[in-house]
């Protein structure tokens, strides 16, 4: 199928400048154009997005800038006959790197030291507080580029890694895969437990007060999934109670995070804003997939990514 046009929807803009991307993508074998809410699509038409827009499905070809699709209506893309694709595969060493920071931060304490430095506090930590992640064990649930990218820099800091899949088969520096139907066994003892996974239907809620009873009362829950894979109210409630220890949180049910939520309040929870895969770079990563996508459609060949 031969691709005439790549329509670059305004919407990229939430996660890189449209005009850098479409720069990125201008060497294509296709023309791009930067297009906004009430434009047309047809035959012959890519689209690159963000987010979703009914119209797209009348394209023959879209792609989500992020790995999480959860808010396309894959069943009307596939109705139409439209394919989309996805971007997994370019955020294992964004957020990998953001993970283990997330982890290093609050074993060292850097979080509590630069909260202390803001009221120019020279606070010492208790003496029990500090602790190094070499020997703590963190379980890393769902293991693709994220879980991944997470797992190898943990076992390069001497963390013991296990984790959670759906087929439970063995990865490169995950000492013990469980299935997701033994997911309380997998964080029982685990000092961080990282949410990588997809938000499905099996995965929404799935970290609810159950989960946090069966973690340690000194554990972290790190999650740069999906805001809605874990039941806020009970976090707020097990934070409270000191049933966890803390957190650190990229994702969230609601974004931006509403300034009610008492999940800004915490020592312990460090919020950051839907950031741990922002490069500089996004634009040439995506474009690269793109580009690669155009080619494989042009030839014929299945394309990298294809959700539907
Ligand atoms: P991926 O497809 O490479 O990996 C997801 C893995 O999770 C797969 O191996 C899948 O089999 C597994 N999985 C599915 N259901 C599971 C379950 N019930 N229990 C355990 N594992 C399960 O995707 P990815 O690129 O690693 O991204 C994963 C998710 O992370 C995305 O869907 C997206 O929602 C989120 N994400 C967030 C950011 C961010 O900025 N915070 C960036 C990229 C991706």
């Amino acid at each position: 199928m031969h691709i005439e046009r790549i329509a670059v929807d305004e919407s990229v803009g939430r996660v890189m400048p449209p005009g850098l991307f479409v720069e990125a993508l201008s060497n294509s074998d296709a023309p791009v154009e930067l297009v906004d809410e009430g434009e047309a699509f047809g035959p012959g038409d890519a689209v690159v997005s963000f987010g979703h827009r009914d119209a797209f499905v009348e394209a023959d070809w879209v792609h989500c800038v992020r790995a999480g699709y959860d808010e396309f209506p894959v069943d009307a893309y596939e109705a139409a006959g439209t394919a989309l694709t996805n971007s997994t595969g370019v955020h294992g060493t964004t957020v990998g790197e953001t993970v283990v920071a997330y982890m290093l931060t609050l074993a060292r304490r850097l979080h509590a030291y630069r909260d202390a430095q803001r009221d120019r506090e020279w606070d010492l930590p208790r003496y029990k507080e500090p602790f190094t992640l070499d020997g703590e064990r963190v379980c890393v649930v769902g293991l693709g580029t994220l879980g991944r990218g997470v797992a190898d820099r943990a076992a390069v800091l001497g963390m013991e890694v296990v984790g959670v899949r759906r087929s439970g088969d063995p990865v490169e520096n995950v000492s013990t895969v469980f299935t997701p139907d033994r997911f309380h066994e997998a964080i029982a003892d685990a000092r961080f437990v990282v949410l990588a996974m997809p938000l499905t239907e099996e995965t929404a809620g799935m970290v609810d007060a159950p989960a946090f009873e069966a973690m340690r009362e000194d554990a972290y829950l790190v999650n740069v999934a999906r805001g809605p894979v874990v039941d806020e109210d009970d976090l707020v409630a097990a934070l409270d109670a000191g049933d966890v220890a803390g957190a650190a949180l990229d994702v969230f049910a609601e974004e931006p995070l509403p300034a009610e939520s008492p999940l800004w309040n915490f020592d312990e929870v460090l919020v950051t804003p839907h950031v741990s895969a922002a490069t500089g770079k996004y634009h040439e990563d995506i474009a690269a997939l793109v580009r690669e996508n155009v080619e494989k459609m042009a030839a014929g060949d299945p394309l990298t990514n294809r959700v539907v």
